[in-house]
């Protein structure tokens, strides 16, 4: 099975080291080819305006200066011979629940997989405490990841769906178990806006992740994650909104 591994932490990320410790259970044929710096945030942003680099740090690991989605492009017109059988994107460092998958170079990697016809799979590890950075634990990903990650395999998945995975912020024995859920909703719009001067005496925002209220609707990914279990969603690229369809088509004859 050849597995073609990506993240939007950068090809220096822990995560991805942990990704590929998971990987490496099910085959040798492991390819890497993710984002030269951290690229999170950036959804499913293609690099149009400049020309992308790719460098070859050995035989099958590679990085490209550019999005996620520029990374998963490369990796599967430049890097492997033929289409992988699996794509896996993280471990990310933090949550891509809710509405965040929409912001996600996480997800839009596995995204871009799924569109290429490829199975394709998003995982990342919800931390507990803000500001952990490279200290965060990805204890929980580390040892279920595999658990979770056989049965996904050999399912069946529709053209154009993907699946996210989240690992709860929990020791390894104390995770509850794993769970299919739907996508959750957050309450509100995203963060904060952290404002600053820099050491020249101009003003900045930085945006910052604060906790979000949510409420947790039963099923979601929200509230499996809450509960201490392993979320597991499909989801779909279809964004159409079907029942309104209709009634936008009867305004427009
Ligand atoms: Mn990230």
């Amino acid at each position: 099975m050849k597995i073609l591994l990506t993240n939007d932490d950068g090809i220096r990320a822990p995560g991805l080291a942990v990704l590929e410790e998971i990987a490496r259970q099910f085959s040798d044929d492991i390819w890497i080819c993710a984002p030269d710096e951290e690229q999170s945030g950036m959804g499913h942003a293609l690099t149009l305006t400049r020309p992308v680099r790719l460098r070859r740090h050995d035989e099958r690991r590679f990085s490209v200066t550019g999005t996620p989605t520029d990374a998963v492009t490369m990796g599967l017109r430049r890097v492997i011979d033929g289409p992988p059988d699996l794509i896996l994107s993280g471990v990310n460092r933090g949550a891509n629940l809710a509405d965040d998958i929409t912001y996600s170079g996480t997800v839009s990697a596995a995204i871009e997989g799924a569109l290429a016809g490829v199975r394709s799979i998003a995982l990342s590890q919800v931390y507990a405490r803000e500001g952990a950075g490279d200290a965060s634990s990805f204890a929980a990903a580390r040892e279920w990841g595999a658990r979770v990650l056989q049965p996904l395999l050999d399912t069946p998945l529709p053209k154009r769906t993907l699946i996210n995975v989240n690992f709860p912020p929990l020791p390894a024995d104390r995770v509850r178990g794993i769970r299919a859920t739907r996508q959750g909703f957050h309450d509100y719009s995203r963060g904060t806006v952290v404002e600053g001067r820099d050491p020249r005496g101009f003003t900045y925002y930085w945006f910052g992740l604060e906790q979000i209220e949510h409420t947790l609707d039963h099923g979601t990914d929200l509230e499996a994650v809450d509960e201490g279990f392993i979320s597991v969603t499909p989801l779909q690229l279809d964004l159409t909104h079907h029942s309104s369809l209709g009634t936008l088509g009867e305004r427009y004859s």
